[in-house]
């Protein structure tokens, strides 16, 4: 007899992962559903997934009291595995990545002019944050699949590795987009502070872009590393070393995930009417001091990830100029310790889970 559900789709399909389930706690494993596809969502079957600090900030509730149990990732880098009936960007087996978001209201004036990362109603995160539904948390690559809509999908170069392509996901991408929207180029002196996940693709990415580009380091121990990365200058962030620098720079981008740093002596740096990004998302608040900035008209922006036009177009361009990120694969059950190294600036540059050892 045939069974009287069996033309049903189910509900939800079984997903596998990592999570915390507080503030406090180590990952552990944990199994969870995904949405069914819908008609114009691809399945993945994750390959690889960075870990970046708002990972680490995120698990820990640092920025807000987050949901718990909580699968953080969103360098997702996989396979497309299924898809739904209406998909037309996508087939199984094309090698695909996703992002800090999974979704945006789609007609808002920022989603219309393709800067859907700055949602005026409030994309939805790939983690830690609740589906358009209102009430389902996203659980993110610290898993075997994830299930998104084509849209928010974007395509892997052929010459890149998965494993090299799920940092471009946040990290490339989060630099790509203030370079680009702020010039960095040929003739242009770029610094960048903080050389870790982010800052070395930065530092990489401004390279290609023909930029002369500094890096603000807080120890002498990335100067081979940056040098060999294309940097014409490597500086040991004490403001002693900076008297010979004041006044010369088109660009600095702050990618420092403490706010233990004294951002108003780079003020000085810039040149008149240059201006500072911040990037880096520390969990407390920085003092500046705005005399340097009132004195140049010099500025102090900000900048969140990019949209998804811009992170395709970002991973074209690695592709063209071969870039990729420094990393080190691990498995999942080394996250925990993963995340103390980042806390101490303990990995070159990025570590990279592998999820099939899950
Ligand atoms: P990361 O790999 O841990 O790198 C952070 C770097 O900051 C470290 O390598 C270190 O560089 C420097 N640093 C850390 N603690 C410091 C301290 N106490 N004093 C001075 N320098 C210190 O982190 P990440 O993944 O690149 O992320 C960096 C920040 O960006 C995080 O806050 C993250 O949440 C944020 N983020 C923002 C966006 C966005 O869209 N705006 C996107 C992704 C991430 P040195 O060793 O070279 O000094
Ligand atoms: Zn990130
Ligand atoms: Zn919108």
């Amino acid at each position: 007899m045939q069974n009287k559900n069996s033309s049903h789709q189910p509900s939800a399909i079984p997903a596998k992962g990592i999570a915390v389930h507080s503030a406090s706690a180590n990952f552990e494993p944990y199994n969870f559903t995904r949405r069914n596809p819908r008609e114009n969502d691809v399945v993945i079957e994750i390959k690889y997934c960075g870990i970046c600090h708002s990972d680490i900030h995120q698990a820990r509730s640092e920025w807000f009291q987050g949901f718990y149990p909580m699968v953080p990732g969103h360098e997702i880098a996989g396979v497309v595995s299924q898809i739904g009936s209406k998909v037309s960007k996508y087939k199984i087996g094309d090698r695909v990545g996703v992002g800090c978001f999974v979704d945006s209201c789609r007609t808002c004036a920022n989603c219309h002019n393709h800067l859907d990362n700055y949602c005026l109603n409030g994309n939805v995160l790939t983690y830690n944050s609740l589906e358009k539904d209102g009430k389902t948390p996203t659980q993110g690559g610290y898993s075997d699949m994830i299930v998104v809509d084509e849209n928010y999908v974007l395509k892997i170069p052929d010459n890149i590795s998965l494993e090299h392509a799920a940092p471009l996901l946040c990290a490339g991408i989060t630099l790509y987009s203030p370079l680009k929207n702020w010039q960095a180029g040929k003739n242009k002196k770029v610094g960048i502070i903080g050389m870790g996940g982010l800052g070395h693709m930065g530092l990489k990415i401004a390279v290609a872009m023909q930029a002369e580009v500094t890096i603000f380091s807080h120890s002498d121990r990335k100067k081979d590393d940056a040098i060999k990365m294309g940097a014409c200058e490597f500086i040991v962030s004490n403001p002693e070393n900076f008297s010979k620098l004041q006044g010369q720079f088109d660009l600095i981008i702050n990618t420092v995930s403490s706010s233990e740093i004294n951002l108003s002596e780079y003020f000085n740096l810039l040149k008149f009417d240059a201006t500072l990004v911040a990037i880096g998302a520390p969990e407390k608040p920085y003092s500046i001091n705005p005399f340097p900035l009132i004195m140049m008209r010099r500025k102090f922006a900000g900048s969140v990830i990019g949209s998804i036009d811009e992170t395709q177009e970002m991973l074209d361009f690695c592709g063209k100029h071969n870039i990729v990120p420094e990393i080190e694969i691990i498995n999942p059950s080394y996250v925990d310790k993963a995340y103390e190294r980042m806390l101490k600036s303990d990995v070159r540059y990025r570590f990279v889970i592998d999820m099939a050892k899950l």
